[in-house]
């Protein structure tokens, strides 16, 4: 431990020379924001044309076209490696999903910037990078959180319906990335913390994955010896680091946010990625403060490249052996679980409103979520062939199927919903179903289509297909149709194949 971590001190330093870079660095433009003198956020035809300049300097070897949005604008993804690949991190970035917090996609381009001048060569020498400056152009351009379709896309990870989330999935699926980070940015206050005075000065924030059928490993190590290191680093270059949490008021307590597997960061996780999410603070308006917004973002996504580059080697083997798990996987999956309150509570850094004086409340914290429903793990799904909303989101995550070719006898499970209830979880209205549930003998036609869960998807598959989940696609609107009363639910548990 203390090795690598000498080893991460001293790659930090050569990174933060000034003109190591050698032969390119003459040739790079500065990043956009920067010829603009932090003035303003960079437009999207700013973005291209800077991304056409610097492909093929230094290590930047390509600029990939990943999706187009819906108001036909094209979603760039850089490609970085300085050579040979076989051993490194792979390692996927993608900012500002949320198209009003463009504080990520501006310290992406610094940062290409820099790597371009040859400034992170000593990190790439362990990792490889895909980065994607702006994952919502649509909503970028407009300044709004939602894209051009008025979706949240950071709700659709799950569902993938709309083109820019589908774009991060089919490269995610496509180079399998082992380190994933999705980067936001946060609001310091809201009408709760206005009314009692206050409002939250945390620069960056760092969220795990919370879903407690995420591997504990790619759960835990991230917090515990990532977090840290975030910590310090940010802290020498004057940002504050918090652990990622949402609290309404000071007299709420706070959680960490959703255990939804419908983001960008849980999604990858619940495929064995080891995932985080940032956040940055963000200002009263879209260009407000981008300067400080933008550095305290390069801060963190600099000293974060320098921790997954000095700890490549362990990070990959935990998420190879969390990759192996997940097909070969016996447990019961958790389909509920709530943020139960611990009784601890937690320091955060505030500043008053009127006279803007800084000091630290002590806000309750609950901190886990605790699994409260499991089922046992079937040993594959069949989903009818009518059943094409289903086939189709199958499809969209590159699910291994196998379309029956002649009529099948199969042991299953039948879910019958007597009802639905709904309640709220996590601040949201939320489906439970009463379900009564027998075994039987089913034929099933050709046609119909055989989901094993020997796969890297499976635990997806179980969270999207269950009718208990919380976090299933049943929730969704365009699932509708899948909310039948009195009927089988139209996707059946194979006990044994
Ligand atoms: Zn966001």
């Amino acid at each position: 431990m203390m090795r690598t971590m000498r080893i991460a001190i001293l790659l930090l330093a050569v990174a933060s020379l000034p003109g190591t870079g050698g032969l390119h660095a003459g040739d790079v433009p500065r990043a956009p924001i920067v010829q603009h003198g932090y003035q303003r956020v960079t437009t999207h035809e700013e973005l291209l044309t800077y991304l056409g300049q610097l492909e093929g300097k230094g290590p930047i070897t390509r600029v990939e076209t990943i999706g187009t949005t819906t108001q036909r604008r094209t979603i760039p993804m850089v490609v970085i490696s300085n050579g040979p690949s076989a051993t490194k991190l792979r390692v996927m970035v993608f900012c500002s999903q949320h198209g009003n917090e463009p504080s990520g996609k501006e310290a992406a381009l610094i940062l290409l910037e820099r790597i371009a001048r040859g400034e992170l060569d000593p990190l790439l020498a362990t990792i490889d990078l895909w980065l994607v400056p702006s994952a919502n152009p649509d909503g970028n351009e407009l300044q709004q959180r939602w894209n051009g379709a008025g979706k949240d896309l950071n709700r659709d990870h799950l569902i993938l319906m709309q083109p820019e989330t589908r774009a991060l999935h089919d490269v995610y699926d496509r180079i399998l990335p082992e380190a994933t980070l999705d980067v936001h940015e946060f609001q310091t206050s809201g009408k709760a913390w206005e009314e009692a005075g206050y409002y939250r000065t945390m620069d960056e924030q760092w969220g795990a994955p919370t879903n407690p059928n995420v591997g504990i490993w790619l759960r835990r190590y991230g917090v515990e010896t990532m977090f840290p290191a975030m910590k310090a680093g940010l802290e020498a270059d004057g940002f504050r680091f918090y652990n990622y949490t949402i609290v309404g008021s000071p007299a709420d307590t706070m959680r960490h946010s959703t255990t939804n597997v419908n983001d960008g960061r849980q999604s990858l996780a619940g495929q064995g990625s080891y995932s985080f999410i940032l956040e940055g603070r963000n200002g009263a308006t879209f260009h407000d403060e981008i300067g400080r917004r933008t550095k305290g973002q390069l801060s963190a996504l600099t000293h974060y490249l320098a921790f997954v580059s000095a700890h490549a080697g362990t990070i990959r083997a935990a998420v190879s052996a969390a990759r192996a798990a997940i097909p070969a996987g016996r447990d019961s999956v958790v389909l509920l679980a709530e943020y139960l309150f611990s009784g601890e509570a937690m320091p955060m850094p505030v500043r008053t409103i009127a006279g803007g004086k800084d000091s630290v409340i002590r806000v309750l914290h609950r901190s886990m979520p605790t699994p409260l429903v499991r089922t046992a793990r079937p040993a594959a799904y069949v989903i009818p062939a009518a059943q094409h909303l289903l086939i189709d989101l199958m499809r969209r995550h590159h699910v291994a199927m196998r379309t029956l070719t002649a009529p099948t006898a199969m042991r299953v499970e039948v879910q019958t919903v007597q009802r639905w209830k709904t309640r709220i979880f996590e601040e949201d209205p939320t489906l439970f179903p009463d379900i009564v549930r027998h075994e039987t003998e089913r034929t099933f036609a050709a046609g119909d289509v055989l989901v094993p869960l020997d796969q890297l998807k499976a635990m997806l598959i179980m969270l999207a297909l269950e009718p208990a989940s919380v976090w299933g696609v049943v929730q969704y609107d365009p699932f509708a149709p899948l909310r039948v009363v009195g009927a089988e639910y139209p996707v059946y548990r194979v006990l044994n194949q």
